[in-house]
Parts: structure tokens; sequence; C-alpha cells
């Protein structure tokens, strides 16, 4: 990865002098466990209704800013009204957008790590503070009486259920209980919402909480990562400040097409994310197994990846890559996450490889 030129660190804000360009360490794999995204694909009539609204599409008008068609089928869906709703270029401009409209210099976030990175880098951008309250080391367990007690002076809290990248959940009640102690706003990013259980979404809480903003994404379970649409819900005057900072097209015409059509075939899903969270616990089951003789530790997860210990998981992640050309994403540098390697759950076939070419591959490291 390449870092930024003496000359422009030197331009650049003095906060953004140590960032590099973000192009991660991508490779074309015939197997690609490594980004989350859901491998099964679109169902073959669910994509024959976004063709259709895409063709229907023109593309010469700009697009509505806050897409209102798309919210209000989003709002009916969760039971909401359109005014909880906005819309965003992929979960990712959600978040920077709450952070500018919500964080900035002289205010603090606190942030819930090992976790998604993009939290604290937007926030470091910004100038806002980030307050770190770690996670249990061995079982990856938010710290809720912690969090509760750091919420009192936070401008944001973080909240990550299920917790990219180790999995686990945060119950609703220990988010309501941030809810109550904080004075700013509290996020619950659901971006993987849809493989957890029934009960563990913090949604049910908007109606009591109005400091509660629910992040959900169409980039994991919904199949749309590369069309780039997500959305917050929360209450109606966070949405608007949400609204008085964002780019104003940042959604395109085709984003907001292929959205509406997936929303509207949302049922059409279940059996996609039925089908990832059983070979999710299949994969759990088979590393475990694996576990018994080869030097290998797996995490339970409530989402479509599993987090695994290996030793020398660099080493592991690069064979998998070159010698079997699938491809998983390395933690092993993160801090509290010393030799993970996360991997997404992928199709039956693609599973079975990947467990046929990791017990492979322990099997000579060890
Ligand atoms: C993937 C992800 C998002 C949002 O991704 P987009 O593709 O930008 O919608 C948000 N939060 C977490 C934890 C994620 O893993």
């Amino acid at each position: 990865v390449a870092e930024l030129s003496e000359r422009v660190r030197a331009l650049v804000q003095p906060q953004m002098r140590g960032l590099e360009p973000y192009d991660p360490d991508f490779a074309p794999c015939r197997i690609n466990l490594s980004a989350n995204e859901n491998d099964l694909g679109l169902p073959a009539p669910v994509r024959a209704r976004v063709d259709a609204a895409l063709r229907a599409t023109p593309t010469n008008r700009y697009p509505d800013p806050m897409a209102n068609e798309l919210r209000d089928e989003i709002a009916s869906w969760h039971g909401v009204s359109r005014a909880n709703v906005f819309v965003s270029d992929g979960g990712d401009e959600a978040l920077f957008d709450l952070f500018l409209a919500f964080g900035g210099p002289g205010r603090t976030l606190v942030n819930c790590p090992p976790t998604f990175s993009v939290y604290a880098l937007y926030a470091s951008m910004l100038g806002t503070t980030v307050l770190d309250v770690p996670r249990d080391p061995e079982t990856f367990a938010p710290n809720a009486d912690e969090l509760a007690a750091a919420a009192a002076d936070a401008a944001i809290v973080v909240l990550t259920s299920p917790n990219n990248p180790t999995g686990d959940v945060m119950d609703p009640a220990g988010v309501a209980r941030v809810c109550e102690a904080c004075p700013g706003l509290v996020l619950a990013d659901e971006a993987y919402g849809e493989f957890a259980g029934p009960g563990l979404s913090s949604e049910p809480l908007l109606a009591a909480h109005d400091n509660l903003v629910v992040l959900h994404t169409f980039s994991k379970a919904y199949c749309l990562a590369g069309a780039r649409c997500g959305y917050l819900l929360a209450a109606p005057d966070v949405v608007d400040g949400l609204a008085a900072v964002r780019q104003p097209y940042s959604v395109g015409v085709l984003a907001q097409a292929a959205a509406l059509a997936v929303a509207r075939e949302r049922a059409a899903f279940e059996p996609l994310v039925d089908e990832i969270r059983s070979e999710r616990e299949r994969l759990l089951l088979e590393i475990r197994a694996l576990g018994r003789a080869l030097p290998v530790r797996v995490w339970p997860s409530q989402a479509n990846f599993l987090l695994v210990r290996v030793p020398n998981a660099s080493r592991v992640r690069s064979r998998l890559r070159d010698e079997r050309s699938i491809l998983v994403r390395d933690f092993s540098s993160a801090p509290g996450l010393a030799d993970c390697l996360r991997i997404t759950v992928g199709t039956r076939e693609e599973n079975d490889e990947l467990l046929g070419a990791l017990e492979a591959i322990l099997k000579e490291e060890s």
C-alpha cells in the first residue's frame, strides 16, 4: 500500500498525515471469502426485477436527494415513518455523515475495539477524540458497565451488533443502558443484523430512545455491495441533521432503483439468509473439529463470517490465496486480533474447499 508523499503529507490536514490510500490487498481469486458479501448472489427473479428497474430509470436527471420512494419502502418494512429514514451511498457514507454532523473537535466518540476500523478512521479524520472501551480479550464480549460509564461524556457511542470482525452481539438491554447513559447519540450498527438470531436487534428501542440510531445496509444480506446503498433509522430531527450535511446527490438513480427493487423483494432473501446461517454453523463445527488435532481456534458468530486464530495467520492467508486461490481477510496486525483471520461464509462448495485447504495447510505448517 502506497504512503502519502512528503509533499502531500505537508499539504493535508495534520490529523490526516498518517493516512494511506484505501486500496485493500485485493487479488482476484477463484473464491472470495474476504469482504462479507453474499456469495449466493441475487436470486434470478430478483435480478430480473432489478434489471427491469434499471432499464426504466432515466439517467439525465439528478436523483431525489433523500430517495423518498425508497425511504417509504424502508419505512413500511421497518414499521417507522419516512421521517425516520436516512438513505446513504452505502452504510459507510451514513457513518461519515453521522460523525461529521455530531462529532468533530472537542467531542468524544466511544469505540469498542476490536471492531470495524472505519469508525476510528472517520473519527480521527474529523478531529474527534476516540475513547476506546476494549472488548474482553478472550471472548470479545463488550463491557456494558464500562460502556455505560464512558457514554456519559460521549457525543457518539458506536455499538456494532453483530460485531465485525468478532461476530458477537450486544444484547438490546445493554444498548438501552448505553442510550440512557449517553447525552449524545448511540449508533447500533446492524450491518449484519439479518444473520443474527431473533430478538437481538435494537430496533424496537427506537420508539423509547430518541438518541438511538440503527444502521442497515443492502451490501451484506441483500447482495448489493456493488450498488452502494445503506440507511439509518433515527429520530426525525437526527435525520434532518444528517440531511443538512450530506452530499446532495450521493445516492445515484441506479443505486436507488436497485435498492428499491430489492427492498420490495426482501422476502426472497429469507432462504438465502437461512442457508448462510446454517452453513455458518456447519463451518463453525467443522473448524472446531479441526481444532481437536490442529492449532486452530474459532469463535461463535451471529454474522455471515467467522473469526479464526491460527499460528502464522499471515502466512496461512497468503498460502490460501497463492496455492488455492481462496481469499480471506487477515486481521493479524490489528490490535487484539493477533493471528486472526476473518472468513466469510460462502456457498456450500466454497466452504468445503476452504475447509479442505485450511486443514491441509495447517497440517503442513504444524
Ligand atoms: C459492511 C459494513 C458496513 C457498511 O458497509 P456498506 O457497504 O458501506 O454499506 C457498516 N458497518 C459494518 C460493521 C460493516 O461491516
